[in-house]
C-alpha cells in the first residue's frame, strides 16, 4: 500500500489543501503502507522553490511525516519533483507514439492550460478536434513542417471508462464529450499534469491516489493512459473540496484559512481534529494529533458530500 501527496507549488497551502493530504495519510498508515511526497512543479511559470519548502514545513508541522520525496528527493524512485522527470516523461510520451494514438497539434489555449490539474472550478474544455487527423475522423491533412512548435495530443474513443472510487462509488466516463483528445506535451516542450501523473504514480508504485474531487473524472483519462502503457491502475478515492463560507471553493485567496494564518492561531492537533470532524472521523472538534487518529480512521466513517463549508 503506497499513497502519495502531490501538491502544486504555487502559494501557501490552505485547509483544503490538508484536508486531501490528511486523508491520504491516513489511509496510507492506517495499512502500514508508505506515504510519498511529490512536488508537481511541471508549471515553470507558477512553481516556486520556497513554496516547495513551505510546502514540506506545514506538513511536518501537522506530523504528517513522508517516506518518500520532497525536494530532498529521499527514496529509490527519483527524482521526486516533475521538474526533473523530463527524460523519464520522453520515453512514456515515446511509447503513446509507437501506438499510433498521438497526434501533432498546433492550437495554443488548451495547451496553456495542460500543465495544470484540470480542477472543475477552472472551466472545463471539451477539445474541438482541429487538428484531428483524418485516420480519426478529423479533417487535418497536415503538414509536420508547418511550423516549430507543436504540441502532442492524444487520441480518446468514444466509449466509457469505468471505475469505482472509494467514496463517490461507480464512475462512468466517456472521454470524447468530457475533455476529447487531450494534450500529453505542450507546444513550448512542458509537459502535461494528465501525462506526467500517471508516469509517476506508476513507476513510484503508488497504490492508492487521494485527491480533491474536482479532479475524479480526471481520473478516467489516467485510467485510460494506464491501460495504453500497460500499467495497473492504482485505487482513488476523491475527497470532498472545503468551500468557504460564500460557498467558494477555496483557493490561494482565502488567507484566514491559509496554513499562515492557521498556525498562528491554532496547534497542530486543534487543525487536525477540525478537519477530522469536518470528515466525519470525529463526532467533535476535539484537538488530536494525526498518529492519534489512526485507530478512529476508516474510509466508511468519511462523509461523501460533494463540497463542505466550512
Ligand atoms: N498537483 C495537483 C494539484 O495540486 C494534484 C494532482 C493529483 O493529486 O493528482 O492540483
Amino acid at each position: 500500500m503506497t499513497g502519495r501527496f502531490a501538491p502544486s507549488p504555487s502559494g501557501r497551502m490552505h485547509l483544503g489543501n490538508i484536508f486531501a493530504a490528511l486523508l491520504s495519510w491516513l489511509s496510507a498508515r492506517k495499512e502500514g503502507g508508505r506515504w510519498i511526497l511529490r512536488i508537481e512543479d511541471l508549471d515553470p511559470q507558477r512553481s516556486r522553490m520556497d513554496y516547495a519548502l513551505q510546502i514540506e514545513d506545514d506538513l511536518e508541522w501537522l506530523g504528517l511525516d513522508w517516506d518518500e520525496g520532497g525536494v530532498a528527493g529521499k527514496g529509490d524512485n527519483g527524482p521526486y519533483c516533475q521538474s526533473l522527470r523530463g527524460e523519464i516523461y520522453e520515453k512514456a510520451l515515446d511509447k503513446l507514439k509507437s501506438t499510433g494514438l498521438t497526434y501533432p497539434c498546433y492550437c495554443t489555449r488548451a495547451d496553456i492550460m495542460a500543465t495544470q490539474a484540470p480542477h472543475e472550478s477552472d472551466g472545463r474544455v471539451v477539445y474541438s478536434g482541429t487538428c484531428r487527423p483524418a485516420r480519426f475522423g478529423g479533417g487535418m491533412s497536415h503538414n509536420e513542417n508547418r511550423r516549430q512548435e507543436r504540441a502532442t495530443r492524444i487520441y480518446v474513443p468514444d466509449r466509457e471508462i469505468v471505475f469505482t472510487d472509494r467514496l463517490y462509488g461507480r464512475q462512468s466516463v466517456n472521454l470524447a464529450g468530457h475533455c476529447g483528445d487531450f494534450i500529453l506535451r505542450r507546444g513550448d516542450g512542458a509537459w502535461a499534469y494528465q501525462l506526467a501523473v500517471v508516469i509517476d504514480d506508476a513507476l513510484m508504485g503508488v497504490t492508492e491516489v487521494v485527491r480533491g474531487s474536482d479532479l475524479l473524472l480526471s481520473s478516467a483519462q489516467q485510467i485510460y493512459l494506464y491501460e495504453l502503457l500497460g500499467y495497473p491502475a492504482p485505487e482513488f478515492a476523491h475527497v470532498p473540496l472545503l468551500c468557504n463560507a460564500d460557498g467558494r471553493r477555496l483557493s490561494k485567496r482565502d488567507a484566514s484559512l491559509g496554513m499562515g494564518e492557521l498556525r498562528k492561531e491554532y496547534t497542530p492537533s486543534q487543525i487536525i481534529g477540525q478537519l477530522a470532524y469536518i470528515a466525519g472521523i470525529l463526532p467533535e472538534p476535539f484537538p488530536v494529533s494525526a498518529r492519534g487518529l489512526l485507530p478512529l480512521f476508516s474510509w466508511s466513517a468519511v462523509r461523501k458530500t460533494a463540497t463542505l463549508c466550512i
